[in-house]
């Protein structure tokens, strides 16, 4: 699997780096963001070193489905119950700030920090 010894979310997928980790699969990792925009902020990141949405091909259909579908679950598991939010940044124009590809996911009663 490709990956980048520079990028902190392919250190998190290692283990090199802690975060609050809220599930793992094969291909899947996903923890709470460190700076949450919400109450609850989860990132569903791949384990493979993937830049940004720029870089999807129809290799990752399933893939990117399966994140989506992931997303669901924990925000049930994580007790969100009255709607949410799925953002993806890509890119410079985008405001993406770690280039590897993850899905926001936030939720949890309003006001939120940011968003
Ligand atoms: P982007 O702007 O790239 O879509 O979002 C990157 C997100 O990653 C930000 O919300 C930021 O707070 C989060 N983040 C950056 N570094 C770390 C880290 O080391 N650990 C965790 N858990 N989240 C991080
Ligand atoms: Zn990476």
């Amino acid at each position: 699997m490709h990956s980048d010894p520079n990028c902190i979310f392919c250190k998190i997928a290692a283990g090199q780096i802690p975060a609050r980790k809220v599930h793992e699969d094969d291909e899947l990792i996903a923890f709470h963001d460190i700076a949450p925009w919400a109450p609850v902020h989860v990132l569903i990141v791949p384990k493979e070193h993937i830049g940004s949405m720029m870089e999807v091909t129809e290799a990752h259909e399933a893939l990117l489905g399966r994140m989506m579908v992931l997303s669901v679950k924990l925000m049930r598991e994580l007790g969100v119950t009255n709607g949410y939010r799925h953002v993806i940044n890509t890119g410079a124009d985008g405001g993406q700030e770690v280039p590897h590809l993850h899905l926001h996911a936030m939720g949890g009663p309003r006001p939120w920090n940011k968003g």
